[in-house]
């Protein structure tokens, strides 16, 4: 498969430069060219299939020859090793949960996806690569668990002080070998921008090879469609036309939703639910994109202004604005209004939700209000104990903290505490 850059088609990369350097040259994204669809057997006899088997199908041409069959079924195996239940809420509606990995959050997947790519990549290759990633919570702990003992790759977290949850800070901070975790007496957004900075700087690219492990490099992104072939597996037997609905953020995991859609998956209609960071909601509305600081929720792994795959979305829909409404809706919701739905999910269904599922249930109920006829699943990206205190205090309860939470709340937090740009030069050059 060969990709090109959404900035300037003329520039192209194979998988391993898509996936080792993250982004292009000209800092566009990578967009693979030419996606065939899979075969209608592939659909009509999913049933039959395993997790690991669909994967193998889906992701074959986006990996192209570069890696062989037998090493990609042995990495997927070591990345699907856990379930993707289906919980069925009301009629018509049902959950989709993508918390049962080893972090608990939704980006596990793409995280250990991408690190075995690049680990089978530097296979034999005498330079090591640093993958040099901020976070605000979430990514941090999946990107930190996917890459752990990974031969030939470091990586380097920075992370505001004192702004993540305690259970967060622990899966970053606590696995040692081959992870640094630098706790940077900032924000989030001093962490970006410390990020942006290294990879601009000469001095230290001339040195070491630094990759992102964000959503926007191919092999975080991508390897998000097996949920929806899995839920879709699930669904089918409903004999009903089906939606999803998406807690977006960055946009990644419901890009990659429409990604298994080009793969002929037959998927009625997408929804995009955001919190008040509603940049696509208004977009959908006045056909005009203006990117806005970020403001602060109770879903903040969705505290995005300027969602960075919209423009894959874009390119998906060939940049036609009516193609693109005909297959997406996008809404928004308050703080109050997520926390209403944790509390009416919680009475009604028995069911506790994170508050970024709690957006995209929102999401649903508002699109199948005018579509009864349709079958709906949401994603629910987070385990409720993942944003504990709001959980709590909304919804008077403490759920159990699940083991594989519990094994690293045990642990020793080990961190450098940095300042500023210079420190965290420092460390890249140091070894
Ligand atoms: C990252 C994240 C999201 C948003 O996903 P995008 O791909 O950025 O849209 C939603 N929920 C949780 C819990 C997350 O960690």
């Amino acid at each position: 498969m060969t990709y090109y850059s959404l900035n300037n088609n003329a520039i192209t990369a194979t998988f391993e430069e898509a996936v080792v350097n993250g982004i292009a040259p000209d800092k566009g994204l990578y967009f693979p060219s030419g996606i065939s669809a899979l075969p209608t057997s592939f659909f009509e006899g999913i049933e039959q299939l395993s997790n690991i088997e669909i994967a193998q199908q889906a992701i074959a041409q986006f990996v192209g020859d570069e890696i062989p069959e037998s090493e990609l079924i042995k990495i997927l195996g070591r990345v699907l090793d856990f379930d993707f239940p289906i919980i069925e809420l009301e009629h018509n509606v049902a959950t989709l949960e993508l918390f049962h990995g080893p972090t608990m959050a939704f980006k596990d997947v793409g995280a250990r996806f991408m690190a075995n790519c690049i680990g089978y990549f530097s296979k034999g290759t005498k330079e090591s690569v640093t993958v040099l990633v901020a976070t605000s919570g979430d990514t941090g702990g999946a990107v930190a668990n996917g890459f752990l003992g990974v031969e030939g790759v470091d990586v380097v977290i920075l992370y505001p002080s004192g702004k993540v949850s305690e259970i967060q800070e622990k899966q970053l901070t606590t696995l040692g070998q081959n992870i640094t975790a630098l706790e940077v007496d900032g924000t989030f957004d001093d962490c970006q921008r410390m990020v942006k900075e290294a990879f601009l700087d000469s001095e230290i690219t001339a040195h070491k090879k630094l990759t992102s492990a964000n959503s926007i490099n191919v092999a975080r992104w991508l390897p998000q469609l097996f949920y929806f072939l899995f839920a879709y597996k699930r669904a089918k037997s409903k004999g009903k036309e089906i939606v999803f609905s998406i807690p977006s953020g960055n946009f990644g995991n419901i890009c990659a939703g429409m990604m298994a859609q080009q793969l002929g998956m037959p998927v009625k209609h997408f929804i995009a639910a955001t919190n008040v960071n509603d940049v696509v909601p208004t977009f959908l509305k006045t056909a005009s994109y203006d990117p806005k600081p970020s403001k602060a929720t109770i879903s903040n792994a969705m505290d995005v202004g300027d969602p960075s795959n919209f423009i894959r979305i874009q390119q998906i829909y060939e940049n036609d604005f009516a193609k693109l409404k005909a297959n997406l809706s996008s809404f928004s919701f308050t703080d109050e209004e997520t926390k209403a739905a944790m509390k009416s999910l919680q009475k009604d269904s028995k069911y506790i939700a994170d508050p970024h599922g709690a957006v995209g249930y929102l999401g649903l109920k508002k699109f199948l209000m005018q579509h009864p006829e349709y079958y709906g699943i949401f994603l629910e990206t987070a385990h409720p104990v993942k944003f504990l205190p709001v959980v709590q205090e909304t919804l008077d309860i403490t759920p159990e903290i699940p083991a594989q939470i519990m094994q690293v709340m045990h642990r020793e937090k080990v961190s450098i505490k940095i300042k500023s740009y210079p420190e965290l030069k420092t460390q890249l050059l140091k070894a």
